[in-house]
């Protein structure tokens, strides 16, 4: 089977459990902070705005938890997705590394993003939440919320960046097919979006800003509970479904991966494909984990690593995370989904403890990775996935100069047919690589709180 494409497991081999890195910290991620004393925030302090199952997971350290069998339901529709060869990219970079890709662009909403979705949309209705309101950058965060809550009969209100909502319309569409309300950021329907279009009434907004929207409007309503697409604890555990079925499925190619790379906005997809493989890491075996994120949004490789708010206003508890301050606005790049100001607390810790590596990449770089791969693979990448082709093809090229048959593992977490302006813009050659110098990461960095 040593030119096998694919590598399909059966709806039997859907995970149980969700793998919880919490168990296996070399150093424990430090606690959230309340924001007004300073002190690590309790379970009551997160009530307003999840549930409290979701409360419990975030400050679990059991290794293993169950996937209760209505959301494995859900799985279904989608689960397992395929491992693919990168036969025909091997072929064009004359590689002697075998790549692999894990590609969740196979759910409903194009990316990897209704594995946490229909978990969170789930432990809601059993506690009898009645609307879901949240934030979303590029759109599929928002339409993966849509669609959960749409499945699970929830009302979904969906905060979307302004540059994403004017570049992006087809996700709005989408999500209003889902039964979302969706709304451009910042709005003037909160006061955090009116303080921001007070001092800046053309702001393309931000992640940052359209979660200071959503978290307010939880804060206000009983019925109402607010969702996170990435960043948190328990959105990166319920991410590991893709790599716990990637361990099995690079068993299956008989190729246990040297390296693992995946993109980094907020790190969710990221720990999804290459948690999983921490365990055997921390027992020996060699395997790099790579983050890649955009120059234009460099949290890991420029950020700071200090307690910050997870918003733009500062509402939100205090985490310890690689940040560019939380005032940072980064430059409209494409990869919409990986311009947020800060890094997964859990990522941070392991990137601090020399578990991970990171880099970063300009957007014209991953674009060309992209159409590379569009032509030797025939898959069109979402933008942020793109950053990870980029450093596959830099570590196929030089495992290709040092002769090494290196087997290198990426994750394509979602496609790019809603992301076809960007393309067009890319091969019209019209894309622009923004440079971000040292001193607006510096001003940014003054509105990181004094504890
Ligand atoms: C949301 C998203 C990202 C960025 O978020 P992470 O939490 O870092 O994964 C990257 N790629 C795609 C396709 C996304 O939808």
């Amino acid at each position: 089977m040593s030119d096998q494409k694919k590598f399909l497991l059966s709806e039997n081999d859907i995970p149980k459990q969700w793998y919880n890195v919490q168990a296996d910290m070399p150093i424990p991620a430090e606690p959230a902070l309340h924001p007004g004393t300073g002190q690590p925030a309790g379970p009551s302090d997160f009530a307003p705005l999840f549930p409290m199952e979701l409360i419990m997971q975030e400050v679990s350290k059991d290794r293993w938890i169950d996937i209760p069998d209505p959301i494995r339901d859900l799985y279904r529709m989608w689960r397992p997705t395929p491992l693919i060869r990168a036969t025909g990219l091997e072929k064009a970079l004359g590689t002697p590394a075998k790549i692999f890709y894990k590609y969740e662009g196979v759910s409903p909403v194009g990316s990897h993003k209704p594995n946490t979705a229909v978990a969170q949309a789930y432990y809601n209705k059993i506690e009898g939440t009645k609307r879901i309101v949240t934030e979303t950058g590029a759109g599929q965060w928002g339409s993966a919320l849509a669609f959960a809550c749409q499945q699970l009969g929830i009302e979904s209100k969906i905060f979307m960046v302004s540059a994403s909502y004017d570049q992006k319309p087809y996700r709005k569409s989408m999500m209003q097919a889902w039964g979302g309300t969706v709304t451009s950021s910042p709005s003037n329907e909160t006061a955090a979006g009116r303080s921001i279009l007070a001092g800046s009434p053309r702001s393309p907004g931000s992640l940052g800003i359209a979660i200071s929207e959503a978290v307010e409007i939880a804060a206000q309503n009983e019925d109402t509970k607010y969702a996170l697409g990435s960043v948190l604890n328990h959105v990166l555990m319920h991410q590991t479904v893709i790599g716990q079925e990637a361990v099995l499925q690079m068993e299956m190619a008989d190729a246990y991966p040297d390296i693992v790379i995946g993109c980094a906005g907020g790190g969710s997809n990221l720990a999804g494909i290459s948690f999983p493989f921490i365990p055997e890491k921390l027992k020996g075996r060699p395997t790099r984990l790579i983050a890649v994120e955009p120059e234009a949004s460099p949290s890991l490789t420029r950020g700071r690593f200090a307690y910050d708010f997870g918003d733009a206003i500062g509402m939100t508890p205090l985490i310890k995370m690689h940040t560019l301050g939380h005032t940072f606005v980064p430059n409209p790049i494409h990869a919409g989904g990986l311009r947020y100001h800060g890094m997964a607390p859990l990522i941070s810790a392991l990137y601090d403890a020399g578990i991970y590596e990171a880099r970063a990449y300009h957007q014209n770089a991953c674009f060309e990775a992209a159409v590379l791969f569009a032509r030797t693979e025939g898959i069109l990448p979402a933008p942020e996935p793109s950053h990870a082709i980029k450093a596959a093809i830099d570590e196929a090229l030089l495992a290709k100069e040092t002769g090494e048959e290196k087997n290198i593992l990426f994750h394509l977490c979602g496609h790019g047919h809603l992301d076809l302006s960007a393309y067009d813009e890319y091969l019209s050659g019209n894309m622009v690589d923004y440079s971000l110098p040292d001193a607006e990461i510096a001003e940014a960095m003054e509105s990181l709180p004094q504890l």
